[in-house]
């Protein structure tokens, strides 16, 4: 199997690496729009060589576009524009509009929408990981709407990266995404500025810094570059979790002013069964 990659960063270079080991694919071609990005890849074996989009995907089997959503956007309808047989997946953490944008063009059918929640807080091909995918869930979006035969290997893809697979509408998944992703992320960065602003001696912050600052922070390390297209294209549903986190935060406040700490311990309580989801 020939795979050609488009965007040789975290999530296509750990794709990379974990298609050839699992043996999925005996080659990989990449393309990205920064040639050192390229080069980084080659010398860290991410792929066996790069080409330019056209070239690319005139020679592949499968397609996965592995760029930020709003790039996904504007190269999908190009890159269905220009396949044959090929099958395309993209990997982006927004479905809705990147699945409103190809609803009807008339390679639909070979292209499945896909979102492997996996990840970390670095970009670019240095950040690439083998092994990134492995044990953790990927979500399909309307899988209705694409050919049987396309979803079949696209599900043999991640399957041989070790993911199981959840289905979900397009709209469902990004509703989801904004609970357990992107608030997530909205409340890391603003705990980081919180505390650089606060703290004017950095190294203190460092000093002082235990496992609960670090892990709670270490979101705030991701880059803007992928984050605001996000937040761009799941704003709706960002706004809504937002408002609810900021009346969780002001109900925290208006306890503390009360020194109301009974109800603050019966919230932790309360917090505390995230253990029953997460343990
Ligand atoms: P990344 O490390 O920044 O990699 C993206 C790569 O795509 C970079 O090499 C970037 O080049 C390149 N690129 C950007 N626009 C391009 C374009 N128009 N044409 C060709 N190449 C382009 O980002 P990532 O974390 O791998 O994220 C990639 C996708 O995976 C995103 O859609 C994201 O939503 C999704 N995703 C991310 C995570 C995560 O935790 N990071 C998890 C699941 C899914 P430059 O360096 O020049 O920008």
């Amino acid at each position: 199997m020939i795979v050609s990659i488009i965007g040789i960063g975290l999530i296509g270079g750990s794709m990379g690496i974990a298609l050839k080991e699992s043996g999925f694919a005996n080659h990989i071609i990449g393309v990205d729009r920064d040639p050192d990005n390229l080069d980084k890849a080659l010398r860290r074996r991410l792929i066996d060589e790069a080409a330019p989009l056209e070239v690319a995907i005139s020679r592949s089997e499968v397609v996965v576009l592995a760029v930020p959503v709003n790039a996904i956007e504007d190269l999908l309808p190009r890159v269905l524009d220009l396949i044959g047989s090929q099958v395309v997946l993209d990997v982006g953490s927004t479905k809705r509009n990147i699945l409103q944008r190809i609803r009807l063009h008339p390679q639909r059918r070979q292209y499945v929408a896909t979102h492997p929640m996996a990840g970390t807080e670095f970009s670019g091909p240095e950040a690439a990981l083998p092994g990134l995918f492995s044990g953790k869930c990927c979500v399909f979006c309307d899988v209705e709407a694409s050919s049987p035969d396309a979803v079949a290997v696209v599900k043999w893809l991640y399957e041989a990266l070790g993911m199981q697979i959840v289905y979900l509408g397009g709209g469902e998944h990004d509703v989801h995404t904004a609970y357990v992703s992107h608030i997530s992320h909205i409340s890391s960065f603003a705990l980081a500025l919180t505390v650089l602003k606060k703290e004017e001696d950095e190294k203190r912050i460092f000093e002082l810094a235990s496992g609960g600052f670090g892990s709670t922070v270490r979101l705030a390390k991701s880059s803007p570059q992928m984050w605001i297209p996000i937040f761009e294209q799941n704003r709706d549903n960002v706004l809504d979790v937002l408002d609810e986190h900021i009346n969780t935060l002001a109900q925290f406040r208006s306890l503390l002013i009360k020194k109301d700490f009974k109800t603050f311990h019966q919230l932790i309580e309360q917090s505390n069964q995230i253990k029953k989801i997460l343990p």
